[in-house]
């Protein structure tokens, strides 16, 4: 059995895979074009709920090309405590009323929607606005023409605009990719993801309300699954036919329970997701001409784990997710270096999304699929 050891993560890395650590002692002066006095982006996190307090603000301290350097709420008591616990000093704190003023703060370089997905293109388009480069939450709204709203705002203001998708920053989706491009286990011909847990909180929260999420499983985990087969197969897919399940309308009131959908790849490969509010599952598994390859877990905050059919052990040493996201994202400003997730990979995966919705509502009808090769791709 091979472990994938520190040296090979440091071959991956030195390819462009959350290189941060490496690029430590690197001077900052190479490639620096318009941000070159920048040392440090500031971010500010949009929205201060389990996501900004758990993740993000715990990674902002570790991140080396960003820092946390503002706050916007609606909860004026989590003011007083944020500042007090990051440092932040009041000018860099808004409310969503006055948000805007942003415009006029330098500290803050970019803006992170961190809201429910009702609420992330209002407020990307807002930040874009005010000249800030923005990162949006998944999934990227709750249509395709709010997608394209953000991805035109950011256009005509001249900002760039990265998605929260920070598996594409962790070595293990890169091993993956490497994977498909290398044609280790020789074409693709089946792929599977799942990603799925179990709701049983509040039936009020906004997760279960259709305004406000957009839809249910598929739009909170289900962009992951779909992405694990774009990338286990290094194709858009070109249809789709999906299937819903529910067996707790009491709870999923508003919102699908269970979804399974089956891809079709423009080389032949098939592709298999099923994404759940209702249990527990997150893997995915990709067999070629010549072996397999699998995550489990695939998608969650790591650390995840992998084998292939050489007997391989995938595994990496583990950093947080989200750090590697944001100092992605920071160097992809900073140094012009490439977007990872990028606004049309979030557009691309809404144009899924909604296809799925369209095929269970025409009793599981294949919808075709019409993407330019490798649109939403990131770099
Ligand atoms: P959350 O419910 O914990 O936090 C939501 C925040 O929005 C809260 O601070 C709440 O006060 C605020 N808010 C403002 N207006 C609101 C309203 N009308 N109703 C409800 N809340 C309102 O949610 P979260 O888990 O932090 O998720 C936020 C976003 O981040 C979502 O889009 C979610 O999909 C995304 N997310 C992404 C990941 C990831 O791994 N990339 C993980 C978790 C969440």
């Amino acid at each position: 059995m091979k472990i994938i050891s520190r040296r090979n993560f440091n071959s991956l890395t030195a390819k462009g895979l959350g290189g941060a650590a490496l690029l430590s002692s690197a001077p900052f002066a190479c490639a620096m074009g318009a941000n070159q006095d920048k040392k440090k982006l500031g971010i500010a996190l949009v929205g201060l709920g389990s996501y900004s307090t758990y993740q993000l603000a715990p990674a902002l301290q570790d991140t080396q090309y960003c820092y946390l350097a503002g706050i916007v709420t609606g909860t004026p008591e989590k003011e007083k405590i944020w500042a007090d616990k990051y440092g932040i000093p009041e000018k860099n704190i808004y409310n969503y009323q006055n948000f805007d003023d942003i415009a006029n703060n330098e500290d803050i370089d970019v803006v992170y929607v961190v809201l429910p997905n009702s609420m992330h293109a209002e407020f990307s388009i807002r930040a874009a606005k005010a000249g800030k480069h923005v990162i949006c939450e998944k999934p990227m709204g709750i249509s395709v023409e709010e997608c394209t709203a953000i991805i035109e705002a950011c256009n005509e203001a001249g900002v760039k605009l990265g998605m929260g998708y920070r598996l594409h920053s962790e070595p293990y989706t890169q091993q993956v990719k490497e994977y498909v491009k290398e044609k280790t286990f020789g074409d693709i011909l089946f792929v599977s993801a799942d990603a799925a847990y179990r709701s049983t909180g509040n039936p009020d929260q906004w997760r279960l309300n259709k305004e406000m999420s957009g839809g249910g499983a598929l739009m909170n985990m289900g962009v992951y699954a779909v992405q694990s087969t774009i990338y286990g197969t290094g194709e858009n897919p070109i249809s789709v036919a999906a299937q819903e399940f529910s067996t707790r309308p009491d709870y999923f009131k508003d919102t699908d329970e269970t979804i399974t959908a089956q891809f079709k790849f423009p080389s032949g490969a098939v592709g298999n997701i099923t994404t759940s509010h209702n249990f527990n599952a997150n893997a995915m598994y990709a067999s070629g001409t010549s072996g397999w390859f699998r995550l489990q877990p695939a998608n969650n905050y790591g650390p995840l784990s992998g084998e292939t059919s050489n007997g391989d052990t995938i595994k990496f040493p583990h950093e947080s997710q989200q750090k590697l996201q944001m100092d992605d994202f920071a160097r992809h400003v900073l140094f012009d270096e490439p977007n990872k997730a990028p606004g049309e990979m979030g557009k691309r995966d809404m144009m899924i999304v909604e296809a799925i919705y369209r095929s269970i509502a025409n009793g599981g009808e294949t919808i075709a699929l019409d993407f330019e090769p490798g649109y939403g791709f990131g770099g």
